[in-house]
C-alpha cells in the first residue's frame, strides 16, 4: 500500500472543515448519472479515508442516496453554501471525499473510472485507465473506439 498524504480542505463558506489521511493512488472518478446530477458535474472524483484516519470540524447536511443495488449512502454536503464533502456508509467507517474542496485536489489523480459506462463521450482522457463498466468489482470496458 502507498505512503498516505495528509489533505485538508474547506467548504465555500467556511463552516465545515475535513482533514485526513489518504491513499492518494487510490483515487476513483464516478461516472455514474446519480454524480453527474447531484455533483452538477461530468464527474466526481474521491479519495478514500478511514474514519480513523478522518476529521470534521462543523456539522455537514446528509442526503441518503440508495443505490441500484439497494445499498443506502450518505451524501455529506455543506448545508450553507452546499459544497460537496464526502459519501459514506450507515455506519460512517469508510470516507470517500470528494476532492473538489480539497487542498490538495492537483495531486490527486483519478488512476480508476467506475461507471464508465455513463460517461459522457467528450471525456476522452481517461481511455488508458482501468474503467469498470459499473461499481468497483463489475466488468472493464474499453472506451477506445
Ligand atoms: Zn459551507
Ligand atoms: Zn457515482
Amino acid at each position: 500500500m502507498a505512503e498516505k498524504i495528509t489533505v485538508d480542505g474547506r467548504c465555500h463558506c467556511g463552516s465545515i472543515e475535513v482533514t485526513a489521511q489518504v491513499d492518494p493512488g487510490m483515487v476513483i472518478a464516478c461516472h455514474c448519472t446519480d454524480c453527474q446530477m447531484i455533483g452538477g458535474g461530468p464527474y466526481r472524483a474521491v479519495a478514500i479515508s478511514d474514519a480513523e484516519d478522518l476529521s470534521i470540524t462543523g456539522t455537514p447536511s446528509e442526503y441518503i442516496k440508495v443505490a441500484e443495488s439497494g445499498n443506502k449512502r450518505i451524501q455529506a454536503f455543506c448545508g450553507d453554501c452546499g459544497t460537496q464533502l464526502y459519501a459514506c456508509d450507515e455506519n460512517k467507517q469508510q470516507f470517500n471525499i470528494r476532492t473538489g474542496f480539497l487542498n490538495q485536489s492537483a495531486v490527486l489523480v483519478p488512476k480508476k473510472h467506475i461507471f464508465a459506462s455513463s460517461a459522457l463521450h467528450w471525456i476522452t482522457d481517461i481511455e488508458d485507465d482501468p474503467c469498470f463498466e459499473k461499481g468497483p468489482g463489475s466488468a472493464l470496458i474499453q472506451l477506445k473506439q
